[in-house]
């Protein structure tokens, strides 16, 4: 069997675009996905020059090529401020290794960072939160880590925060907001959050996760760490085979699922009744009747802002 080589080049090949139905090499594959960054960052919602940018850093594959790609590319191109932000979620056996990595990285690359602990912030681990409801461990920790994401920002002075979701976690988005019956984010018309919330940016939005982790293996951003033990149990899990089996059937389809959504979003605007939100009794984030999520989980732990 001979070597599949580049489409554009010649070289072996390291990886295959099955949408596309050619192979390239490590250049032109690094090539590509640092030229898809560069367009997503400079369209809708990107960033512009000068702004401080927290960049939300578990220390994952994904975060790690977000942050190097903002520290390597963007930060000089656009003389940008950054600073790396990891949540301690505190989970036994999950967290140390990979929190030891991103310090590492964060190091290596120059990037100021930040540790915050689940345990200062919320009162108690995750491990501790979850006991005897681990089948929604990582809903919990969505909802957390992501508000933990927000006040950091906050208070680091943020601009801008920047997540790692790529293609993949997009598509999955719109594919369980369907599932959830949840028309306001089907329709792109959730509350955007009070006045202290940092808006957010994707710069890794319109990269199949496949391009990203090949990235990060070339790259020496993908350390052996061991996987988070409550992964499995999240509806997410079952909706990622559910979209990657339809990927694999039809090449294409996670990019069509977020195309076909922005379309529906951009014709949708301004036509949907607006919400009836009201402010979260206890932090003052803004809901749709009662306490938000956070403070229900926690009954009523997080500081106000
Ligand atoms: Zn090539
Ligand atoms: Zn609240």
């Amino acid at each position: 069997m001979t070597h599949p080589t580049c489409a554009a080049c010649a070289e072996p090949a390291v990886y295959l675009d099955r949408a596309a139905g050619e192979h390239l090499c490590a250049d032109h594959l690094t090539a590509r996905v640092e030229a898809t960054f560069r367009a997503t960052l400079r369209g809708p919602g990107g960033l512009s020059g000068g702004e401080r940018v927290a960049v939300a850093f578990s220390g994952g594959k994904d975060s790690s090529v977000l942050l190097h790609l903002l520290a390597s590319l963007a930060a000089p191109e656009l003389g940008l401020a950054l600073v790396a932000v990891t949540v301690d979620e505190g989970i036994a056996g999950y967290r140390d290794e990979t929190i030891a990595w991103a310090r590492t990285l964060a190091d290596r690359l120059g990037v100021e960072h930040r540790v915050i602990g689940f345990e200062e912030a919320c009162g108690s681990d995750l491990d501790v939160l979850v006991r005897g409801r681990e089948g929604r461990a990582c809903t919990i920790c969505g909802v957390l880590r992501r508000r933990l994401l927000q006040q950091a920002a906050h208070e680091l002075g943020a601009d801008r925060l920047a997540t790692g979701h790529c293609l993949d976690d997009e598509a999955e988005s719109v594919v369980m907001n369907w599932l959830r019956g949840d028309l306001y984010r089907v329709a792109g018309a959730r509350p955007t959050g009070g006045e202290s919330m940092v808006p957010r940016t994707k710069p890794l939005a319109r990269l199949p996760e496949k391009e990203v982790v090949s990235y990060a293996l070339l790259h020496d951003l993908a350390p052996e760490l061991p996987e988070c033990p409550y992964a499995h149990h999240a509806l997410r899990s079952g909706i990622r085979g559910m979209v990657h089996r339809a990927e694999r059937q039809s090449p294409g389809t996670l990019a069509r699922i977020v195309a076909g959504q922005s379309e529906l979003e951009a014709r949708l605007r301004g036509l949907l009744p607006p919400a009836d939100f009201s402010t979260c009794p206890d932090c003052g984030e803004p809901v749709l009747g009662g306490p938000c999520r956070a403070c229900t989980l926690l009954g009523g732990a997080l500081e106000k802002h």
